[in-house]
This record gives structure tokens, C-alpha cells and sequence, in this order.
């Protein structure tokens, strides 16, 4: 990337308050509303349909299913791996304006993984903080957040890869590495932060979403479909000045966009044949499970991005319905009802999402920290003097604040 790309990519234009606050909202609702998604869809991620209407009734699952243990909607690892992506994200972007060198935010992210590699595989107690201090991991805060250390079904492939990256199997450029032939979901379902933090060139904004799904996913239909991601979340919560574009609108621009990054990829067709898809299907009176059955399951990144634009297409005046559209279904519900959580979310604001889904959310408090300080940025650069103890402490020193 170069140099004069870079610095224009970390520049925040100016904005206005009213600006300021929908953009907060935005951001809020596109994590919280993607963990939403998930947690609602978790319980029934490995249930077929019939047993999903068997157990819920005709319309399927529309409450949380609460953990009955700890009374919360546990999330699973799609938001846990999407809090590691904001959080590397945060880091590196801080060390980026403390130091005034650059930093990519796959490499900053690929650390983050690491991070969340460990509370996978070791306890708390383990992972002590001379541990944190070595080049094993210790690049995010959220190691000091207990309930983080849980394993939620994660992905094969996210694990494997994380520990090959572990040891020393790094990339300079994942999409052209292809670590692996994976095109599971594992890439796109984790990657909505980096829409919300960069107004920058949408060809570059949209390539380095691909490399943070290409850091475990090799497949180009595991990364192709983040890349798409990103740039209509990044289209909702930035909007052009002066452009009024429908979410319709910007899903046919992403997929454009797609096409031209992405020339020459083998399986290009695949993708954008199930984006127009998606969206011919939101516009039809069928039932959603008919539709979503046209779509696939969600297990492989192409399917997931079909069924959440399908579904935010289609419900996008109303958040509910489209998540529970989107977890009703015999696949990846988690997945699809993350993805589809993050769109709508971010189209409708956090505002908008029902209070029934901010009661009893698992972690709300730390998802919402993570948005806010997604939406604020780095509040220090290398150039002046103000200091935030509180950002220092998070994104250069790596702990928690306490209360
Ligand atoms: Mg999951």
C-alpha cells in the first residue's frame, strides 16, 4: 500500500454532532446488533429445522434461548472473534498514531487472533501476564475479560490456522498466500469492525477485509464474501455526501466492486450469481425458508452473504424479523444471524434494536465498549500532547480499565 494512501486511510474528515451521534448509533447497532444475531441463533447453529419448530413452535426461535446456568444469551465465536478484530483494529491503529509508522490492520488483527487462539485453548489463570508478555500473545485488553475464555463451537479452521500462525506460519499479504482451501464462514462472520473504522478508497478498504477473513480462510470464497461485506456496512455507516443510495443500491455497488478487485478469480461467478440472487429473492411473496433453502446453508462464506442480504434486503425496516429470518433454518445460524445482525444493525441503529435483545446479552457491556471506542478512534497521535489514560491503558498497555 502506499504511503500517501496510508496516512489519507487514518484521516477522520470532519464532521458534525448530529453526524457524530448517527454514526455512534450505526456502529453500536452493527456490533451489538451482529452479537444479537449471533447469540439468537446459537442454540439452534446445530439443529435441523424440523427440531428447531419442534422445540420453538411454528415460527421457530424468536426469544433467546437463555443459558441456563449464567441466565444470559451466550455468544459464540462470531462475536467473540469480531470483538479480537476490533480490538486488533484499536491497537494497531494506536500504534500507528503514537509511533507515526504504519501499521496494516491485518498484521494488528492477525495478533488479536493470537490473543483469542489463547482463551480457546488455555484458562485464564494460564494465560498469566508475564505470558502476555512474550511474543506468544498479549496484543488485546479483552484478555482480561474472564468470560472470554470459552469455547463456543469454534472453527476448525480459525483454530488450525491461528496456530499455524503461532508458529511463525505469517503472511505479508493472506489472499495471496491461500494458507489453506477453506471457504467456511469463519472469515466474513467476524470482519464488520473494520467497515466502521476507515473512510478510506473503497477498492482498498473492501481488499483488506478480504485479508482479515484471509488470515484463516485461503479459499477465495472464504474472503471474496468479506470483502462485500465491508463495503456495504462501510457504505451505510458513511454515507456519501450528498448521496441518498438504497441498501439495494449499495449491495449491487459492493458487488461490483467485487468484480473488478477480484477479476480474474476462478470463482467470481459464484459470487456475484448469489448476491443477485439474494436480492431477486428478497423482492418475491415466498416464504423465507424457501428462499433461504435456494441460497444454501450458511456453512461457506458465499452462503452466509447470501442469506444475510437476502434477509436484511428484505426485512429492512425491521431488525427483529430479519434476524429471526435468518437463524430458521437447518445451517449455520449463528453465522447467518451475526452477519445479518451487523447489516441491519447498522442500518437501523442500536437504537432501534428491541430492548428485549439488550436485556441479558452476554458481555453487553464489553461489545458496547468495543463500539464506542471503534466509533471514537485513537484520541492521541505522535504530534501532540493529550494523554487518555484510559485509551493508553486499553490500546498500548493491553489491560482492562477498571471500573
Ligand atoms: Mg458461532
Amino acid at each position: 500500500m502506499e504511503k500517501d494512501l496510508m496516512l489519507e486511510m487514518f484521516q477522520k474528515p470532519a464532521s458534525s454532532p448530529e453526524e457524530d451521534r448517527a454514526r455512534l448509533d450505526a456502529v453500536r447497532g452493527c456490533i451489538y446488533g451482529g452479537a444479537v444475531g449471533d447469540a439468537l441463533g446459537y442454540p439452534v447453529e446445530f439443529m435441523y429445522e424440523g427440531e428447531i419448530f419442534d422445540r420453538f413452535g411454528r415460527q421457530g426461535i424468536t426469544e433467546y434461548d437463555k443459558d441456563y446456568w449464567t441466565g444470559k444469551a451466550l455468544i459464540s465465536d462470531d462475536t467473540q472473534m469480531t470483538l479480537f478484530t476490533a480490538n486488533g483494529i484499536l491497537a494497531g491503529d494506536t500504534y500507528q498514531a503514537m509511533k507515526d509508522v504504519e501499521v496494516l490492520p491485518r498484521y494488528a488483527v492477525a495478533r488479536a487472533y493470537l490473543d483469542w487462539l489463547m482463551t480457546q485453548e488455555s484458562s485464564m489463570q494460564e494465560v498469566s501476564r508475564h505470558q502476555r508478555n512474550t511474543k506468544d500473545g498479549g496484543y488485546s485488553w479483552l484478555l482480561d475479560v474472564p468470560e472470554l475464555y470459552s469455547r463456543r463451537a469454534p472453527g476448525n479452521t480459525c483454530l488450525s490456522a491461528m496456530m499455524q500462525e503461532k508458529n511463525g506460519e505469517s503472511f505479508e499479504d493472506y489472499v495471496k498466500a491461500k494458507r489453506n482451501n477453506s471457504k467456511g464462514c469463519g472469515g466474513i462472520m467476524r470482519v464488520a469492525p473494520i467497515a466502521l473504522y476507515y473512510q478510506m478508497d473503497m477498492d482498498q478498504l473492501d481488499m483488506e477485509g478480504a485479508q482479515l477473513a484471509a488470515i484463516t480462510h485461503g479459499n477465495s470464497l472464504g474472503y471474496m464474501p468479506a470483502a462485500v461485506l465491508v463495503h456495504v456496512i462501510n457504505r451505510i455507516v458513511f454515507p456519501p455526501k450528498g448521496e441518498k443510495q438504497s441498501l439495494k443500491e449499495i449491495v449491487l455497488e459492493a458487488r461490483d466492486t467485487a468484480a473488478r478487485i477480484f477479476a480474474g478469480d476462478p470463482q467470481l461467478d459464484l459470487l456475484t450469481e448469489i448476491i443477485d440472487y439474494a436480492v431477486m429473492l428478497s423482492e418475491n411473496d415466498a416464504e423465507d425458508l424457501e428462499n433461504i433453502h435456494k441460497l444454501g446453508e450458511g456453512w461457506v462464506g458465499e452462503e452466509t452473504l447470501g442469506i444475510a442480504l437476502y434477509c436484511a434486503l428484505k426485512y429492512q425496516n425491521d431488525f427483529s424479523a430479519g434476524i429471526i429470518a435468518a437463524v430458521n433454518h437447518s445451517g449455520d445460524s449463528d453465522s447467518t444471524g451475526a452477519v445479518t445482525g451487523n447489516i441491519l444493525g447498522a442500518l437501523l441503529g442500536y437504537q432501534a434494536i428491541e430492548d428485549k435483545w439488550k436485556k441479558d446479552l452476554e458481555l453487553s457491556d464489553v461489545i458496547l465498549e468495543i463500539a464506542d471506542d471503534i466509533s471514537d478512534g485513537c484520541p492521541m497521535n505522535y504530534y501532540g500532547h493529550y494523554q487518555d489514560e484510559d485509551w493508553t491503558m486499553k490500546y498500548i498497555y493491553m489491560h482492562r480499565t477498571e471500573e
